[in-house]
Protein backbone atom coordinates (compact mmCIF):
# COMPACT_ATOMS: atom_id res chain seq x y z
CA UNK A 1 0.00 0.00 0.00
CA UNK A 2 1.15 3.55 -0.85
CA UNK A 3 -1.43 5.72 0.94
CA UNK A 4 0.25 9.32 1.34
CA UNK A 5 -1.71 8.55 5.11
CA UNK A 6 -1.62 5.55 5.95
CA UNK A 7 -3.82 5.75 8.71
CA UNK A 8 -6.35 3.51 10.36
CA UNK A 9 -9.77 5.28 10.02
CA UNK A 10 -9.80 5.97 13.64
CA UNK A 11 -6.78 7.95 13.59
CA UNK A 12 -8.71 10.35 10.71
CA UNK A 13 -9.65 12.97 13.60
CA UNK A 14 -6.14 13.51 14.10
CA UNK A 15 -4.73 14.21 10.69
CA UNK A 16 -7.46 16.57 10.19
CA UNK A 17 -6.15 18.24 13.35
CA UNK A 18 -3.10 18.09 11.42
CA UNK A 19 -4.39 19.49 8.59
CA UNK A 20 -5.95 22.59 10.03
CA UNK A 21 -2.79 23.62 11.46
CA UNK A 22 -1.18 23.60 8.27
CA UNK A 23 -3.91 24.67 5.54
CA UNK A 24 -3.28 27.87 3.49
CA UNK A 25 -0.22 26.82 1.18
CA UNK A 26 -1.88 26.22 -2.68
CA UNK A 27 -1.59 22.95 -4.21
CA UNK A 28 1.33 24.69 -6.90
CA UNK A 29 4.32 24.08 -7.56
CA UNK A 30 3.97 20.28 -6.42
CA UNK A 31 7.57 19.55 -5.99
CA UNK A 32 8.93 16.86 -4.37
CA UNK A 33 10.60 18.17 -1.07
CA UNK A 34 7.17 19.74 -0.26
CA UNK A 35 5.89 15.88 -0.84
CA UNK A 36 8.38 14.68 1.18
CA UNK A 37 8.41 17.39 3.78
CA UNK A 38 4.43 16.35 4.54
CA UNK A 39 5.48 13.49 4.80
CA UNK A 40 7.62 13.90 6.91
CA UNK A 41 4.95 15.56 9.71
CA UNK A 42 2.77 12.91 9.32
CA UNK A 43 5.19 10.24 10.27
CA UNK A 44 6.21 12.20 13.11
CA UNK A 45 2.21 12.64 14.47
CA UNK A 46 1.91 9.05 14.03
CA UNK A 47 4.82 8.05 15.99
CA UNK A 48 4.01 10.47 18.56
CA UNK A 49 0.04 9.03 18.86
CA UNK A 50 2.05 5.39 18.67
CA UNK A 51 4.43 6.20 21.41
CA UNK A 52 1.34 7.77 23.99
CA UNK A 53 -0.58 4.32 22.85
CA UNK A 54 2.38 2.15 23.78
CA UNK A 55 2.45 0.99 20.87
CA UNK A 56 5.22 2.23 19.02
CA UNK A 57 8.72 -0.04 19.12
CA UNK A 58 7.35 -1.75 21.96
CA UNK A 59 9.25 -5.12 21.35
CA UNK A 60 13.16 -4.07 20.86
CA UNK A 61 14.01 -7.63 19.10
CA UNK A 62 11.26 -6.60 16.50
CA UNK A 63 12.13 -3.60 15.39
CA UNK A 64 15.73 -4.45 15.51
CA UNK A 65 15.22 -7.08 12.83
CA UNK A 66 12.94 -4.58 10.82
CA UNK A 67 16.29 -2.45 10.54
CA UNK A 68 18.80 -5.13 10.44
CA UNK A 69 16.59 -6.19 7.02
CA UNK A 70 15.87 -2.47 5.64
CA UNK A 71 19.66 -1.67 6.19
CA UNK A 72 20.39 -3.79 3.69
CA UNK A 73 17.82 -2.21 1.30
CA UNK A 74 18.31 1.41 2.08
CA UNK A 75 22.23 1.25 1.32
CA UNK A 76 20.94 -0.64 -2.20
CA UNK A 77 18.25 1.55 -2.81
CA UNK A 78 21.38 4.62 -2.15
CA UNK A 79 22.87 2.37 -5.55
CA UNK A 80 19.74 1.79 -7.42
CA UNK A 81 18.54 5.55 -6.90
CA UNK A 82 21.63 7.47 -5.88
CA UNK A 83 18.64 10.39 -5.23
CA UNK A 84 17.33 8.44 -2.38
CA UNK A 85 21.21 8.46 -0.65
CA UNK A 86 20.64 12.15 0.83
CA UNK A 87 17.31 10.98 2.57
CA UNK A 88 16.52 10.99 6.54
CA UNK A 89 15.57 7.77 6.36
CA UNK A 90 13.78 6.39 9.33
CA UNK A 91 12.55 2.60 10.68
CA UNK A 92 10.16 1.90 13.57
CA UNK A 93 8.23 -0.90 14.52
CA UNK A 94 4.56 -1.37 16.09
CA UNK A 95 2.30 -3.21 17.63
CA UNK A 96 -0.51 -1.34 16.37
CA UNK A 97 -2.72 -3.97 14.99
CA UNK A 98 -4.18 -1.57 12.20
CA UNK A 99 -0.75 -0.98 10.89
CA UNK A 100 0.57 -3.47 7.81
CA UNK A 101 4.04 -1.85 6.64
CA UNK A 102 4.46 0.75 4.44
CA UNK A 103 7.79 3.88 3.81
CA UNK A 104 6.19 7.20 3.23
CA UNK A 105 7.82 9.91 1.03
CA UNK A 106 11.70 10.36 2.12
CA UNK A 107 11.95 7.10 3.43
CA UNK A 108 9.74 6.99 6.76
CA UNK A 109 8.97 3.54 7.36
CA UNK A 110 7.04 1.79 9.54
CA UNK A 111 6.10 -2.02 9.99
CA UNK A 112 3.42 -3.79 12.57
CA UNK A 113 4.88 -6.56 14.34
CA UNK A 114 1.17 -7.93 14.10
CA UNK A 115 0.98 -7.88 9.92
CA UNK A 116 4.72 -9.86 9.85
CA UNK A 117 2.96 -12.69 12.13
CA UNK A 118 -0.47 -12.93 10.44
CA UNK A 119 1.39 -14.45 7.22
CA UNK A 120 4.32 -15.42 9.38
CA UNK A 121 7.12 -13.95 7.15
CA UNK A 122 10.46 -14.98 6.86
CA UNK A 123 13.28 -12.52 6.39
CA UNK A 124 13.50 -12.89 3.07
CA UNK A 125 9.63 -12.09 2.53
CA UNK A 126 9.99 -9.57 5.16
CA UNK A 127 12.53 -7.96 2.53
CA UNK A 128 9.93 -8.12 -0.15
CA UNK A 129 7.70 -6.28 1.79
CA UNK A 130 10.32 -3.46 2.76
CA UNK A 131 11.34 -3.35 -0.90
CA UNK A 132 7.91 -2.88 -2.19
CA UNK A 133 7.63 -0.21 0.14
CA UNK A 134 10.74 1.40 -0.30
CA UNK A 135 10.35 1.13 -4.11
CA UNK A 136 6.89 3.34 -4.12
CA UNK A 137 8.87 6.18 -2.70
CA UNK A 138 12.21 6.06 -5.26
CA UNK A 139 9.59 5.93 -7.58
CA UNK A 140 7.92 8.93 -6.67
CA UNK A 141 4.92 7.21 -6.17
CA UNK A 142 2.85 10.06 -4.22
CA UNK A 143 3.86 12.76 -6.18
CA UNK A 144 3.06 10.99 -9.51
CA UNK A 145 -0.50 10.36 -7.86
CA UNK A 146 -0.72 14.22 -6.76
CA UNK A 147 0.18 15.31 -10.27
CA UNK A 148 -2.28 12.83 -11.83
CA UNK A 149 -5.06 14.25 -9.68
CA UNK A 150 -4.30 17.66 -10.76
CA UNK A 151 -4.44 16.55 -13.95
CA UNK A 152 -8.00 15.13 -13.74
CA UNK A 153 -9.45 18.41 -11.80
CA UNK A 154 -7.38 21.30 -12.36
CA UNK A 155 -9.16 23.21 -10.21
CA UNK A 156 -7.15 21.83 -7.51
CA UNK A 157 -4.75 24.12 -8.36
CA UNK A 158 -6.23 27.08 -6.27
CA UNK A 159 -6.73 24.82 -3.15
CA UNK A 160 -4.41 24.13 -0.76
CA UNK A 161 -1.95 21.44 -0.90
CA UNK A 162 -2.75 19.72 2.22
CA UNK A 163 -6.93 19.28 0.59
CA UNK A 164 -5.26 17.64 -2.27
CA UNK A 165 -3.33 15.11 -0.11
CA UNK A 166 -6.16 14.05 1.84
CA UNK A 167 -8.25 14.07 -1.34
CA UNK A 168 -6.34 11.35 -3.31
CA UNK A 169 -6.85 8.95 0.16
CA UNK A 170 -10.37 10.12 1.08
CA UNK A 171 -12.44 11.61 -1.62
CA UNK A 172 -14.36 8.72 -3.13
CA UNK A 173 -14.80 10.31 -6.83
CA UNK A 174 -11.48 11.15 -7.27
CA UNK A 175 -9.99 7.83 -6.07
CA UNK A 176 -12.13 5.92 -8.54
CA UNK A 177 -10.47 8.15 -11.38
CA UNK A 178 -7.09 7.50 -10.07
CA UNK A 179 -7.35 3.84 -9.34
CA UNK A 180 -5.87 2.63 -12.83
CA UNK A 181 -2.53 4.80 -11.58
CA UNK A 182 -2.84 3.33 -8.44
CA UNK A 183 -3.01 -0.84 -10.33
CA UNK A 184 -0.22 0.26 -12.37
CA UNK A 185 1.77 1.76 -9.51
CA UNK A 186 1.35 -1.52 -7.47
CA UNK A 187 2.61 -3.59 -10.17
CA UNK A 188 5.65 -1.20 -10.50
CA UNK A 189 6.45 -0.94 -7.32
CA UNK A 190 6.37 -5.47 -7.17
CA UNK A 191 8.61 -5.78 -9.60
CA UNK A 192 11.09 -2.39 -8.90
CA UNK A 193 10.96 -3.81 -5.00
CA UNK A 194 11.58 -7.60 -6.40
CA UNK A 195 14.72 -6.03 -8.23
CA UNK A 196 15.95 -3.58 -5.71
CA UNK A 197 15.94 -6.61 -3.35
CA UNK A 198 17.46 -9.11 -5.06
CA UNK A 199 20.42 -6.64 -6.12
CA UNK A 200 20.87 -6.22 -2.20
CA UNK A 201 21.37 -10.17 -2.38
CA UNK A 202 18.26 -11.87 -1.40
CA UNK A 203 17.79 -15.02 -3.21
CA UNK A 204 15.11 -13.91 -5.74
CA UNK A 205 12.52 -17.03 -5.46
CA UNK A 206 12.42 -16.50 -1.50
CA UNK A 207 11.08 -13.30 -2.22
CA UNK A 208 8.55 -13.86 -4.62
CA UNK A 209 7.71 -16.15 -1.76
CA UNK A 210 5.46 -13.19 -0.12
CA UNK A 211 3.42 -13.02 -2.84
CA UNK A 212 2.07 -16.68 -2.67
CA UNK A 213 1.67 -15.92 1.31
CA UNK A 214 -0.43 -12.96 0.58
CA UNK A 215 -2.51 -14.79 -2.11
CA UNK A 216 -3.14 -17.44 0.52
CA UNK A 217 -4.11 -15.44 3.20
CA UNK A 218 -6.53 -13.73 0.53
CA UNK A 219 -10.11 -14.22 0.38
CA UNK A 220 -10.32 -12.89 -3.30
CA UNK A 221 -7.40 -13.75 -4.57
CA UNK A 222 -8.40 -13.94 -8.00
CA UNK A 223 -10.27 -10.40 -8.23
CA UNK A 224 -8.47 -6.96 -8.50
CA UNK A 225 -9.18 -4.39 -5.18
CA UNK A 226 -9.52 -0.93 -6.08
CA UNK A 227 -6.00 -0.44 -6.03
CA UNK A 228 -4.40 -3.39 -6.12
CA UNK A 229 -4.01 -5.92 -8.76
CA UNK A 230 -5.22 -9.35 -7.62
CA UNK A 231 -2.75 -11.56 -5.52
CA UNK A 232 -2.76 -14.37 -7.47
CA UNK A 233 -1.24 -12.24 -10.84
CA UNK A 234 0.96 -10.39 -8.68
CA UNK A 235 2.40 -13.98 -7.47
CA UNK A 236 2.80 -14.84 -11.19
CA UNK A 237 4.28 -11.83 -12.29
CA UNK A 238 7.29 -12.19 -8.93
CA UNK A 239 7.63 -15.89 -9.84
CA UNK A 240 7.94 -15.51 -13.53
CA UNK A 241 10.32 -12.20 -12.53
CA UNK A 242 12.22 -14.13 -10.14
CA UNK A 243 12.50 -17.04 -12.59
CA UNK A 244 14.55 -15.37 -15.07
CA UNK A 245 16.89 -13.22 -12.69
CA UNK A 246 17.60 -16.86 -11.18
CA UNK A 247 18.73 -17.98 -14.62
CA UNK A 248 21.97 -18.97 -15.11
CA UNK A 249 24.31 -16.23 -17.33
CA UNK A 250 23.62 -16.49 -20.95
CA UNK A 251 19.86 -18.24 -20.10
CA UNK A 252 18.50 -14.96 -19.74
ZN1 LIG B 1 2.10 -0.97 -2.65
Amino acid sequence: MHAFFPLPARRAALVLALLAGQAGALTLPLTDERVAAQAAAVYADRLAALDAAGQLDPVPAFTARVRRVAAGLIAQAARDYPDTAAWRWEVHGTSDPDQDADCMAGGKILVSQAYVARLALSDAELAMVLAHEIAHAALRHNLRELERALALEPAWAGRPFEALVDAVDHDGDLMARLAPLNVAQEREADHAGLLLAAHAGWPPERLAQYYRKLMRASDRPYFDSDDHPAPASRWRAARALATTLAAPQGQR
